[in-house]
């Protein structure tokens, strides 16, 4: 079952201190579906991303949104291509630029390194933006933490009758 898109007025849902929750499946995130290679995607139940999006405005009157992203995904271990399950809790925290906004205000954003920009929109589509977010944390090759792979590799390789003689030799 689909998510229908969310589209959100990012600056007036942080002006009202709106808040939104709620989950998402794989698909509807087909890039990151694409991305996770699941060998055998065993009904995709296992995958399940569920997001807090708070609305805020502080005290200085800038407008904030954050967002937490819960994923718990499955993905192939690049080295024994067995599933390997990817746990992530993130956070995030933006500061809605409106499109007037000078360069000086943006300079004042850029020192402050808590908050990443998000340029004021009408339309802002949550779920890319919860997508993108989860596929920036994606580790490149993803493999178990223990040594996996050695014994996967190995199984299929025949010993070499050579080695043998020479321990035979050797002794
Ligand atoms: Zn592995």
């Amino acid at each position: 079952m689909n998510t229908p898109p969310l589209f959100i007025d990012n600056l007036a849902f942080s002006k009202k201190n709106e808040r939104l929750a709620g989950t998402l499946s794989l698909t509807d995130c087909q890039r990151l579906n694409e991305l996770l290679q699941s060998a055998q995607n065993n009904s995709g139940a296992a995958d399940q991303i569920s997001y807090i999006l708070q609305g805020k405005t502080d005290v200085a009157g800038q407008h904030l949104l954050l967002l937490s992203i819960s994923a718990n995904l499955m993905t192939t271990c690049q080295r024994c291509l067995n599933e390997m399950p990817l746990n992530f809790n993130l956070k995030f925290k933006y500061l809605i630029g409106d499109v007037s906004d000078t360069d000086v205000e943006v300079l004042d954003i850029d020192n402050n390194d808590d908050y990443d920009l998000q340029q004021a929109s009408q339309t802002m589509d949550l779920i890319a933006l919860i997508e993108d977010e989860i596929i920036m944390a994606m580790p490149i090759a993803p493999a178990h933490d223990n040594d996996c792979g050695t014994l996967a590799r190995q199984s299929g390789e025949k010993p070499n009758p050579f080695a043998v003689l020479k321990g035979f030799i050797k002794s």
